[in-house]
């Protein structure tokens, strides 16, 4: 994985880099906020140290910088000298998965890296998307992409949009979505399955779903 480390101490820079190559990712260095725009533009990092006080453009700049561009996803550990709690909180605010304060121990850093790691790979595990709609498999709410209100779904609502999520652009009958909102055993209603639909239409807009006639429901395949 190529981390780029951003850090304007030499000597920081120089043991963090070691310690990196050491544990077997790829490092490349910028020593101000500028060059490490540029570097982000034109490459792509698994993973982004960053320190807060640069020369020129700050660390908090570039990370705002970084979060509203297409590598947003890119996680960034913060480094700081900078004990301040607001530091600390407005960094987590602009998105940094995680900060370190100055000094720290470098198996510190790694351990910290490899969580970040594993909470991101997770994170993708745990929604299902088709780019409209995204369900948090999780916390069993959904969401329209690009809007922030997160909506609340019944059991039977979430099994449902769960199915047809899980194969946008593949329609699915009526008898097969009923198999998944009802355990085995239970008796289907008959007009269940057509009920969830028009309560998801009415919390996610109506043309989330599209109806087949005769055949069944689907959800699109990418962007409506
Ligand atoms: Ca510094």
């Amino acid at each position: 994985m190529k981390v780029l480390l951003i850090e304007d101490d030499p000597l920081i820079a120089q043991a963090v880099k070691s310690s990196l190559i050491d544990d077997a990712y790829v490092v490349e260095t910028a020593t101000n906020g500028t060059d490490a725009l540029s570097l982000i533009a034109l490459q792509e990092y698994g993973f982004i140290l960053l320190d807060l006080g640069l020369p020129g453009i700050d660390g908090m700049t570039v990370l705002k910088s970084l979060r509203g561009s297409p590598k947003k996803e890119t996680p960034v550990i913060i480094m700081t000298a900078r004990d301040g709690l607001n530091d600390r909180l407005e960094g987590l605010d602009a998105g940094a998965d995680d900060y370190l304060v100055k000094p720290f121990h470098m198996s510190e850093l790694l351990a910290r890296m490899r969580a970040v790691l594993r909470r991101k790979a997770q994170s993708v595990v745990n929604t299902l998307s088709n780019g409209v709609v995204t369900l948090n498999i999780q916390e069993k709410t959904a969401k329209i992409v690009d809007s922030d209100e997160t909506v609340a779904l019944s059991k039977r609502e979430y099994a449902l949009l769960a199915a047809l999520l899980a194969r946008p652009g593949a329609i699915l009958s009526k008898r097969t979505l009923e198999e998944r909102i009802y355990e085995p055993g239970e008796e289907p209603e008959s007009n269940a399955v057509e009920y969830l639909i028009h309560s998801l239409r009415k919390k996610l807009g109506s043309a989330t779903i599209k109806n087949v006639r005769g055949l069944g429901w689907m959800v699109a395949k990418g962007h409506l």
